[in-house]
């Protein structure tokens, strides 16, 4: 009886551990429970509006909320989400706000159509701001989904911690760590004394080897482009580095809609395709 007992206590911890295991596409592990100690609960400086996500990762998001709140869109009357388990919308796995590093905001005008819906000086605005929170080698911390494809992608709501196809390389908590003592954020997410320094030059965009790039392989770089793919609108299959058939056939609908046919839409990796998800093939 104790070893049928202990056994099931086994299993059970087993299950919560495959669980909170999973991570997210941003590479951050998901975090089933928001009670979970890895969390915190935060408020953005100049509004009444809560945001529930990773300890780590909350002195930087309020910053950015605070700034987005003074610089580009009121955040006071609409919606704000932050934490959430569950899968991206887009498919491909476990959402970034399942692991506490995403944030929705004003998607009551900001509307999940895939479509742009900020002014051209919002949207300038919002890349100033999110060229100012860089790692010490110059990635962008944070990924937007105003960047994605409009049409297929865009999601004008939504921040992330970065992931690696847009950003440059994945972003993980010594980055995060760096870059808020470096700002001097308050966790609070105030800028505290000595703060802010001035950022780092243009994040360079992530380099893929074509000749990694064909169908058959299974590597780490086409994880990287099927990534790219997916949050552009392309759903290749499983994120998991292998270049199938489902990824062959993202890639083809990714160079139709760039105006190649024939041979040129064949579903094989060229500069041009690549560079249309942000990634620099060589
Ligand atoms: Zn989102």
């Amino acid at each position: 009886m104790t070893v049928l007992l202990r056994h099931a206590a086994h299993l059970r911890t087993a299950a919560i551990h495959t669980r909170t295991s999973s991570v997210s596409l941003n590479g951050w592990p998901g975090i089933p429970d928001e009670t979970d100690a890895r969390m915190t609960r935060g408020t953005v400086p100049g509004t009444h509006k809560h945001v529930l996500l990773r300890k780590e990762v909350m002195p930087l998001f309020l910053n950015l909320l605070s700034r987005i709140n003074k610089e580009v869109l009121p955040l006071n009357p609409g919606p704000l989400d932050s934490w959430e388990y569950r899968d991206a919308r887009l498919g491909g796995g476990l959402s970034n706000h399942a692991s506490g590093t995403a944030i929705d905001f004003r998607y009551d005008v900001l509307e999940a159509d895939h479509q742009i819906h900020m002014t051209q000086a919002q949207r300038r605005q919002m890349e100033r701001i999110l060229d100012s929170y860089k790692t010490a080698d110059g990635h962008r911390v944070f990924g937007w989904g105003g960047e994605w494809t409009p049409g297929r992608a865009c999601d004008e709501m939504h921040v992330e911690i970065g992931q690696d196809w847009q950003v440059g390389r994945p972003i993980g908590v010594a980055d995060v760590r760096q870059v808020t003592a470096s700002m001097h954020l308050r966790a609070d997410g105030t800028v505290g004394p000595g703060g802010p320094v001035s950022p780092p030059g243009p994040h360079p965009t992530t380099r893929v080897h074509l000749a990694l790039l064909r169908p058959g392989l299974t590597n780490a770089e086409v994880k990287v482009m099927q990534r790219a793919l997916l949050a552009h609108g392309f759903n290749p299959g499983p994120l998991d580095g292998a270049f199938g058939p489902r990824t062959r056939a993202a890639v083809a609908a990714l160079q139709r809609s760039l105006g190649f046919t024939g041979y040129d839409a064949d579903g094989v990796p060229g500069r041009k395709s690549m560079a249309a998800l942000g990634l620099t093939a060589v």
